[in-house]
């Protein structure tokens, strides 16, 4: 990006070259923590730093959150739709310069950045429509002149820890929803898309302070996992919200059992789309390669596994090798590009790795990968797509590798596509290519996909707001977004009311003086 572009974007969403990273709404506070410098994974460019939380910092902006909790609870749940509503609004104005961000910050697509930014508008709306359908249910007493039923209480300060590769909305998913269900939230970004977490707080802080809604609602803590793990330990923050790797999840998500918090963990994919005998592969092409490729393999709900029936095997790895060729890499914001770059040298470095890996444990490539090097390519960061014949067994295809590398995989029967698609460690998405339908609906039964998610007929990555998001097994069993996600940020009360004039026991238990 030219410095002048550069400038004029940073100046629309209000960012500096130095940034304080530690925020209770409006007020930004002075830290002694280092700064975290941001780094262009499409140009190479420094774009700005940002000052980390310490410890100090973090507890103080954890006492204020726990007040502004006090406060913010009390706000009828409609009051606290609308000012998501506003924010929604306001996030709709600043759309194309946000989506700009994400993507020359963290090396999407520029396309891809402002769908990140509408995800964020659409959980808005969604989130102000629940802010009046909290609702309980209501159940008959077995005892006579009894009432029962349940109700939803906000929780309190809600920890979220998110990943780089959806940098702002990941954040929106979370605490649009525990807004309304009058938590407070503390943010603690990826380290590497630090910049992105600023534009979101200004955006949020604005509306928050032009409805008077407390300090301490939004914070912000960038940092490293050492924040993170400040945030898992905290015992005032009873829900922590954690996006990420299984391994970071594995981490939090004890540490908040062992302290009987509650964890919302969002981790790896291993996703497979299992290309049947009767699939339209005019279809299914389309949704694999952006599966596999969009984002530049770093979604967890990338394509990583494609299991193909032996009829149609050869067709389809032909038309997938015409169609990588027909791949253009380079600039995220160069529309002409379908892949941007890897993140940073360590992902590139973990893509190499597992290349070689595929190499050592007999895997053949189909589509050879390698790091692209020249003027176009200043940052190091932008990869070949590859594509490799493998047995499901493999070490490296049991592990998420964030790259865009698809595994290629032959069966014979679908109790066979079925049983390779379940056997890995993680269960995030999955789906199935067929117009067939009693192939579909056996990949949606209880002996189908074990996933969170089951398509048919679309590709494993791109979900959307409304449904729960989500996965099995290793991938953290949490679920976010839409559905019924919203009674995770809440606590669930079951009362009983007696307006008669005696005192029945239930399950009819006798205990008369
Ligand atoms: P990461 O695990 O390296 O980091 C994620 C976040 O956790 C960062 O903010 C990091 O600072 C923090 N962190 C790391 N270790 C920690 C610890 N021990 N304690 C507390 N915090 C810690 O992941 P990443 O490289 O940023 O993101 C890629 C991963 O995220 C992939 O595995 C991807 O599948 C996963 N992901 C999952 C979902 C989902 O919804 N299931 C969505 C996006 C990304």
């Amino acid at each position: 990006m030219h410095s002048s572009e550069k400038k004029q974007l940073l100046k629309a969403l209000g960012i500096h070259a130095t940034n304080p990273g530690v925020s209770t709404g409006s007020k930004w506070i002075k830290t002694k923590g280092e700064y975290l410098a941001s780094f262009s994974p499409a140009d190479g460019e420094k774009i700005g730093s940002v000052q980390a939380a310490d410890k100090a910092s973090f507890n103080r902006i954890v006492t204020i959150s726990a007040k502004a909790f006090k406060e913010w609870r009390t706000w009828p749940a409609p009051k606290r739709g609308e000012v998501v509503r506003q924010i929604g609004n306001e996030l709709r104005q600043y759309k194309e310069p946000l989506g700009k961000l994400v993507s020359y910050e963290m090396g999407k697509s520029y396309q891809e950045g402002l769908g990140e930014v509408q995800e964020m508008i659409d959980i808005c709306d969604f989130a102000v429509g629940l802010s009046r359908q909290l609702y309980g249910l209501t159940m008959h007493s077995e005892r006579a002149e009894h009432r029962m039923y349940e109700q939803y209480h906000p929780l309190g300060v809600v920890g979220i820890i998110t990943s780089f590769n959806f940098p702002v909305a990941v954040w929106a998913w979370n605490a649009m929803i525990a807004w309304v269900c009058g938590d407070t939230c503390i943010w603690k970004p990826s380290e590497k898309t630090p910049l992105c977490s600023i534009a979101c707080q200004l955006i949020a802080a604005r509306v928050f302070e032009h409805n008077k809604v407390p300090e301490g609602v939004s914070c912000l803590v960038n940092g490293d996992a050492s924040i993170g793990k400040l945030i898992a330990a905290c015992e005032q923050i009873p829900l922590v919200s954690a996006t990420g790797s299984t391994r970071m999840g594995q981490a939090v998500g004890q540490q908040v059992v062992s302290r009987f918090g509650r964890p919302l963990l969002e981790l790896g994919g291993n996703n497979a789309i299992i290309i049947t005998p009767s699939a339209d592969l005019d279809l299914a092409m389309r949704a694999v390669v952006f599966g596999a490729v969009g984002t530049a393999g770093q979604r967890c709900t990338t394509t990583r596994r494609l299991i193909v029936h032996e009829k149609v095997y050869v067709k389809v790895k032909e038309r997938l090798v015409n169609a990588y060729a027909q791949l253009k890499i380079g600039d995220p914001l160069d529309p002409k590009n379908h892949v941007g770059p890897l993140i940073d040298q360590q992902a590139v470095d973990n893509y190499l790795g597992a290349l070689e890996a595929i190499r050592q444990e007999g895997g053949t490539f189909v589509v050879e990968g390698g790091v692209l090097k020249g003027k176009k390519y200043t940052s190091g960061c932008y990869v070949k797509p590859a594509i490799a014949e493998v047995k499901n067994s493999f070490a490296i295809v049991q592990k998420e590798t964030f790259a865009p590398i698809l595994y290629l995989i032959k069966y014979k029967t679908l109790e066979e596509a079925l049983d390779i698609q379940n056997d890995v460690r993680q269960g995030l998405s999955s789906a199935i290519m067929t117009m067939n339908m009693q192939e579909m609906e056996m990949f949606l039964s209880h002996r189908g996909s074990d996933c969170g998610i089951a398509n048919v007929n679309i590709g494993t990555s791109g979900a959307e707001i409304g449904g729960a998001f989500g996965g099995e097994k290793e991938t953290g069993g949490g679920r976010e977004s839409g559905s019924d996600a919203w009674k995770q940020y809440m606590r669930r009360q079951t009362n009983t009311i007696n307006y008669g004039k005696n005192i029945p026991l239930a399950q009819g238990i006798k205990f008369d003086l």
